[in-house]
């Protein structure tokens, strides 16, 4: 598989060149052009497949220039697992109406299902070319835990995780902090996301931090989803879905930067039976306003916290990819050009109809979650904030079967289903023994088990501070 920069017609890179350095020239992505399409015969013979069989021919497929020992490798960390043969396990809520939940992973969101083997690819591709990865994330919640875990006590790989005081839910925040590899480093700073996030950039240009990791011969990467490593794992589960269910189906997808939806647009492209994807957003409904208008307008935006704190994002990264597929490099280019530079973009009506066939999008206010939550845990089946904005749009698309992307546990986000649920406000261990005891609901081994120990709480620092911290943090992994 070759990529290609999502906004310059050139310097092609292999799939590792893209996983080591991210970002390409002018600010781009890197992405596929072409994918290669799956008959029905092979679609018929996959059908029967357990899920690291069926990722490994998908994979194989691609044609990526990573060992094929190395990819069995990286899939056999589905074995943390609950069940390590069905990771994502289908289940129907309602009449042609299933969830597919994607947190049965070790922090309990769907950031694990890439995470997991992508931590193990990436070790495996430092090792063979001797370098030394710092890995640098700013998390609002799910993305920091998962990296964390998954790149725990890795040789070659060193990991600096930024989150907002305060700002995430305590059982994300312990989930962090308990972490104990030496080459792990978690810093709470003040303010929100943004903050954590704008911190990173701009240690990213500062000289004295260049400067340091060039000393040490140490190259930056990234764990989020504008890297196309973990694009690849979000194909799997998409795929898997559309075979299980012997006809085409609607995927409804929670989203924030894209990462998920672009797996599915990337798994329909290789003809899998997958007919209309629906973007479902919260208040920050950025997305919605795009696919429905063709308008993507950040100028009289401000971003609102929600109880989906994952989807609280303007700048939807992963949207790029797709219009560079579908539109190409130059209109890429343009598009995103303007989106930073006047904080606006508008497709024309050709190119709105285009992703309209594909695409489809509704978003739920803070009291339709609210409802959504409620209604569904009185159903007997409880379901998380992210998961919740889909219930709303779960009507749109024509296919007969829809699939919900389940993106987290309820248990990581106890406090809000506590108020949702009437059953009075408290903190995390308090909701998490009520909503379990209400409703009969298992509460994970590993969520318990944080709150058996005490931890040493990461007080906060300001953002002047975090470079030299991570400085000092580097300096001492090379002694
Ligand atoms: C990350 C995340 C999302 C958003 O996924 P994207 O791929 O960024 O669109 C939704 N829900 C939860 C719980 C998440 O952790």
């Amino acid at each position: 598989m070759r990529l290609f920069p999502t906004r310059l017609n050139d310097r092609e890179a292999t799939f590792s060149q893209a996983v080591l350095e991210p970002m390409s020239a002018r600010g781009g992505l890197y992405a596929p052009k072409e994918l290669p399409v799956f008959s029905r015969e092979e679609q018929r013979d996959m059908s029967a497949l357990s899920y690291a069989h069926l990722a490994k021919r998908v994979i194989k497929k691609l044609e990526i220039d990573i060992d094929d020992a190395v990819i069995e490798l990286a899939l056999e960390s589905y074995a943390l697992f609950d069940d390590p043969n069905d990771p994502a396990p289908l289940k129907e809520i309602g009449n042609d109406l299933f969830v597919c939940e994607l947190w049965h992973g070790p922090t309990r969101s769907f950031k694990d299902m890439a995470l997991c083997p992508f931590g193990r690819l990436l070790g495996e591709i430092a090792a063979k070319r001797d370098e030394r990865l710092l890995i640098l994330t700013a998390t609002s919640g799910d993305t920091g835990p998962a990296a964390l875990k998954s790149f725990s006590g890795a040789d070659n790989i060193d990991v600096v995780c930024l989150y907002p005081h305060g700002k995430t839910s305590r059982v994300q925040e312990l989930q962090m902090i308990s972490q104990k590899a030496p080459n792990l480093k978690v810093i709470a700073i003040e303010g929100d996301f943004d903050d954590a996030q704008n911190a990173l950039k701009k240690l990213l240009s500062s000289e004295r931090f260049k400067g340091a990791l060039k000393r040490r011969k140490i190259r930056v990467s990234a764990a989020n989803s504008i890297n196309f490593g973990r694009i690849l794992f979000q194909i799997i589960y998409h795929v898997r879905s559309a075979l299980a269910l012997g006809e085409p189906i609607d995927i409804i997808i929670p989203s924030g930067n894209f990462g998920n939806a672009l797996g599915a647009f990337y798994a329909r492209k290789m003809g899998f039976p997958i007919g209309t994807i629906v973007v479902s957003s919260n208040s920050n409904n950025v997305l919605t306003d795009l696919i429905m208008s063709g308008r993507y307008d950040l100028r009289e935006r401000h971003l609102v916290k929600t109880t989906s704190p994952a989807m609280d994002i303007l700048k939807s990264s992963n949207v790029e990819r797709v219009i560079f597929d579908l539109f190409g490099c130059e209109r890429a280019n343009e598009i995103f050009t303007s989106l930073e530079n006047e904080r606006f973009f508008a497709l024309s009506e050709e190119e709105l109809s285009v992703m309209q066939g594909i695409f489809e999008a509704a978003w739920s206010s803070e009291e339709m979650v609210d409802k959504a939550l409620f209604e569904s845990a009185k159903n007997g089946y409880i379901i998380d904030p992210h998961t919740a904005t889909c219930i709303r749009s779960a009507w749109l698309g024509n296919s007969k079967k829809k699939v919900i992307c389940s993106t987290a546990e309820w248990t990581k986000f106890a406090p809000t289903l506590q108020r949702a649920l009437n059953l009075g406000a408290g903190g995390d261990e308090d909701a998490l023994k009520r909503i379990s005891a209400e409703f009969n609901a298992p509460v994970n081994g590993s969520i318990t088990a944080l709150f058996e120990r005490e931890y040493a709480n990461v007080p906060p620092i300001r953002a002047e501070e975090i470079e030299e911290k991570i400085v000092d943090f580097i300096a001492l992994r090379d002694r």
